[in-house]
């Protein structure tokens, strides 16, 4: 994703911004924050702000907000800031583990190089497995001096109630698609607020994700899934080459539209029209869920399709009229 210029206005972070403000000018800033911003909202952005307003030397006194030029801010967005240390899921690995914390327990027991703050930043904090999360406890549990730990994370639950018990939570203001697309839209002047709210609703709401995404090849995507799916309820789809194609490509984007399509067409069943049943939209709306948990997962992803897929053409009436049947 595109880093942001550290002086982007995201309002909905503004709240949790202004509280840190405050317990930083008061003396009232602990050892750890958790940042609670759900993913493509902001929550690493929100990571490097706060890093940048403790190093930069230039902070607006009056709005408080680092500079975004200095050395040190610049430092900190290219990651050559020697005081800011990140911890996140190495390559490959979906987990942070014990031995990144431990190193990085180290390195916050060291003196920092500039004789100001450490700030360590980890993130997707959800990602510590068990050992990490409990090597990271006693770091918490025995602070060192003056280093500040940020933990991002939008499943703050999937974090041991030990850990979340030792951070002060930063949490954004009320968040909404309509406030999403009002920013997008002040960010890309001239865009549609239709584009925006489609967009938003195959990536999920992340706006951050949907200001990277290139939203008219996104619509072609979707109007293509849907295409295949009706062409699937038909019984006029290849299947197997369908599947093939979308578990190499974009099998997120393409799941998502597929979850979309299907709560549009079990909408329509309630609204009395009546295409496939019921029990088949529901039966082929849970594989597609399953498959999205399988994302990230090693897991056969072409065979995931298929299962959709094949739950839709094998609805009544398509299974006579399978391709090759
Ligand atoms: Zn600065």
């Amino acid at each position: 994703m595109t880093a942001l210029p550290l002086d982007v206005d995201l309002p909905w972070l503004r709240p949790a911004q202004d509280s840190f403000n405050a317990a930083l000018t008061s003396g009232r800033l602990g050892h750890a924050l958790l940042l609670q911003v759900s993913p493509g909202q902001g929550g690493q952005w929100l990571a490097l702000w706060i890093a940048a307003r403790l190093f930069c030397r230039k902070v607006d006194p009056l709005r408080q907000q680092p500079c975004g030029i200095c050395l040190d801010c610049r430092r900190v967005m290219s990651g050559e800031q020697p005081d800011l240390l990140r911890v996140q899921p190495i390559e490959d690995s979906k987990e942070i583990r014990v031995d990144q914390v431990r190193e990085l327990s180290a390195e916050l027991a060291l003196t920092s190089h500039a004789g100001g703050r450490k700030v360590a930043i980890v993130s997707p904090a959800e990602r510590l497995n068990r050992n990490a999360a409990n090597a990271l406890l006693k770091t918490l549990e025995e602070p060192s001096g003056s280093a500040l730990l940020l933990l991002v994370t939008g499943e703050p639950s999937r974090l041991p109630a030990t850990v979340r018990s030792r951070c002060t939570r930063l949490r954004p203001g009320p968040t909404s698609d309509d406030r999403f697309v009002s920013w997008l839209q002040a960010q890309r002047p001239g865009s549609s607020a239709a584009d925006w709210h489609a967009a938003l609703g195959v990536l999920g709401s992340q706006p951050l994700a949907a200001l990277d995404t290139d939203i008219a090849a996104l619509g072609g995507l979707r109007r293509d899934t849907e295409r295949a799916l009706e062409d699937a309820m038909r019984g006029t789809l290849d299947v197997v080459e369908t599947a093939d194609r979308w578990g190499k490509d974009d099998y997120a984007l393409r799941v998502a539209c597929v979850e979309l399509w299907l709560i549009d067409r079990l909408r329509d069943w309630g609204h009395g029209k009546r295409g496939a049943s019921s029990k088949t939209l529901f039966e082929a709306l849970d594989h597609a869920r399953e498959a999205r948990q399988w994302a990230e997962s090693p897991v056969n992803k072409p065979l995931a399709i298929e299962r959709v897929l094949w739950r839709l053409a094998t609805a009544q009436g398509a299974a006579a009229r399978r391709p090759g049947s």
